[in-house]
C-alpha cells in the first residue's frame, strides 16, 4: 500500500462507490451533521429498453419504508410500480404458489423501480444536505490505511483524510481489495439476460417467478403496462439467447413463460450480466467498511441484492450516528464490529436461502421434482409459514433501523 502523508480536509466518512448502496448510506448521514464525501468513478450510464432503463429493482416493502424515512420516497413514488401478487411456479408444473399482499395487510409486497429513477431520486435526497459533497467522475489515486485516520488522494490530486472509508464500490470492490480482505465466491454460470417487453393483458400489479432446470425466468410488472424481465440462464444458453434476433426472441420467451399475460407482444433491446454469489471473508477492518454488493452479492432469483445493501447504509449509519453520540471513534474496529454482527445474520440466511432454491430448482435427483411440488403445497396451504415467509423476504420483521435517529 502507498504511503500518503496525513493532511488534506479532514472529512468525517468517505464513501467510495455513488452506486444505490453508498447513496443510501450518504442519505441516512444527511441530517447527522457529518461531513460526507461520496467517490464515483462513472458518469450515469443508463441503457434503454423501450424506453425504460433495463436495470430494475423489486423493492421489498420494508425497504420501502426506509427509502421513505430517507427523503428519498417522494421523488420516486410515482414511477414505483406496485407488486400486488407474486405468482412462482417451476418447470414441471409440480406445484405452484401464491403470495399476496393481502396476506400480510399491505398495499404491496414491494414495489419495481429503474435503477436510474432510484439513484436520481437518491441524488435529489442527498443534495437537500449541504454536508455531503459528491465526486464525479474520481477515483481515489492513493490510500494509507492508518491506524487513526485514513487518507486518500484523488485523482484530481486533491486530498482527503477521514476516520472511516466506506467501501460501496460493488462486487470488484477496489477499497476491498486495497484492504486484503478476500472473498468466498460462488459462479453460478449464469447470466441474468434483462430486457423490457409488452404483454397483451394487464398485468394488473402480478410478477411472475417460473424456476427452469436453467434457472428462473422473473416477469416483473412496471408502470404503463410493461413488464421487465430478468431470465437467468446457463452461460451457453444465456449466449444463445442474447444472439437471437428479436422475433426469435420473443418466441422464445412467450414458449418459457407460457400464457398468463397473453403474447409477448414486444421486447426491448437486451442486456446480460454474469452472475456469482460473493461474500466478503470480513465486512470490516480497522477503519474500513465494506456495504452492499462490496461486502455480498447474491443471485438476482428472489431480487434481494440491493435490499440487503440499503439495511447494510441504515444499520451502519445508526453505528455512526450512535457512536457519536456517545464520544466513541466510529472508525474504531468495536464500533464497526458492532454493525457486523447485525447485518451478519440477515445477509447470510438470505444468502443460504438463495442457494438452497438455486439448488432445489436446478438439481435434476430422483424425487426431487415430487419434494419440490410438496414443499410448496405446503408453504401454500399453511397461513402461518407462508406469513412468516413473506413477512421476512419483504424485510418487515427485520430489525433493521427505518430511519436514522
Ligand atoms: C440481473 C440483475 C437483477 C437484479 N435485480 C435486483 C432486484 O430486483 N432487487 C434487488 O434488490 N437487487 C437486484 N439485483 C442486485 C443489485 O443490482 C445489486 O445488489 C446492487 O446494484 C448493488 O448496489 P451497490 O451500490 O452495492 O453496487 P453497484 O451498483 O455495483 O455500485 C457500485 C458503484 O461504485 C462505483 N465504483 C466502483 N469502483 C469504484 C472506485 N474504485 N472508485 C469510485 N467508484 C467506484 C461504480 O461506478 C458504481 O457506481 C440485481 C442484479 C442483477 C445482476
Amino acid at each position: 500500500m502507498n504511503r500518503l502523508d496525513q493532511q488534506g480536509d479532514a472529512v468525517d466518512v468517505i464513501i467510495v462507490g455513488g452506486g444505490m448502496v453508498g447513496l443510501a448510506l450518504a442519505c441516512a448521514l444527511r441530517h447527522s451533521g457529518l461531513q460526507i464525501v461520496v467517490i464515483e468513478r462513472n458518469e450515469p450510464q443508463v441503457r434503454y429498453s423501450l424506453g425504460r432503463d433495463c436495470r430494475v429493482s423489486a423493492i421489498v416493502h420494508g425497504n420501502a419504508q426506509i427509502l421513505e424515512g430517507l427523503g428519498v420516497w417522494k421523488y420516486l413514488q410515482d414511477e414505483a410500480g406496485p407488486i400486488r401478487q407474486m405468482r412462482v411456479w417451476d418447470n414441471q408444473e409440480a406445484g405452484g404458489i401464491r403470495f399476496d399482499c393481502g396476506e400480510i395487510e399491505t398495499d404491496a409486497l414491494g414495489y419495481l423501480v429503474e435503477n436510474s429513477v432510484m439513484q436520481q431520486a437518491m441524488h435529489n435526497a442527498m443534495l437537500e444536505s449541504d454536508t455531503i459533497e459528491f465526486c464525479c467522475p474520481a477515483e481515489i489515486d492513493e490510500l494509507h490505511w492508518g491506524s487513526d485516520r485514513v487518507s486518500v488522494r484523488l485523482s484530481d490530486g486533491r486530498l482527503l483524510t477521514s476516520p472511516l472509508l466506506v467501501g460501496a464500490d460493488g462486487g470488484r470492490s477496489w477499497v476491498r481489495e486495497q484492504v486484503g480482505i478476500g472473498v468466498w465466491q460462488r459462479d453460478y454460470q449464469q447470466q441474468g439476460i434483462v430486457a423490457t417487453v409488452r404483454p397483451q393483458q394487464p398485468h394488473h400489479g402480478y410478477a411472475f417467478q417460473r424456476f427452469l432446470p436453467t434457472g428462473p425466468l422473473a416477469m416483473l410488472p412496471m408502470s404503463d403496462n410493461l413488464c421487465s424481465i430478468v431470465w437467468s440462464a446457463e452461460n451457453s444458453e444465456a449466449e444463445r439467447l442474447m444472439a437471437m434476433q428479436d422475433n426469435d426472441f420473443l418466441q422464445a420467451l412467450n414458449l418459457t413463460f407460457g400464457p398468463m399475460l397473453g403474447r409477448i407482444t414486444e421486447a426491448g433491446e437486451r442486456a446480460a450480466f454474469p452472475l456469482r454469489g460473493q461474500l466478503a471473508r470480513h465486512l470490516v477492518r480497522e477503519r474500513v467498511a465494506l456495504i452492499g454488493d462490496a461486502a455480498h452479492c447474491i443471485h438476482p432469483l428472489a431480487g434481494l441484492g440491493v435490499n440487503l445493501g440499503i439495511r447494510d447504509a441504515m444499520v451502519l449509519a445508526q453505528e455512526i450516528v450512535d457512536a457519536r453520540r456517545f464520544d466513541e471513534d466510529w472508525g474504531e474496529l468495536r464500533v464497526l464490529d458492532r454493525y457486523m454482527k447485525q447485518r451478519l445474520p440477515d445477509v447470510l440466511s438470505i444468502m443460504a436461502s438463495m442457494e438452497g432454491f438455486h439448488q432445489l430448482f436446478t438439481a435434476t435427483l430422483p424425487g426431487l421434482k415430487e419434494l419440490r411440488g410438496l414443499g410448496m403445497r405446503l408453504v401454500g396451504n399453511s397461513g402461518a409459514v407462508k406469513q412468516l415467509l413473506m413477512r421476512n423476504s419483504t424485510g418487515l420483521s427485520l430489525p433493521v433501523p427505518k430511519q436514522i435517529s
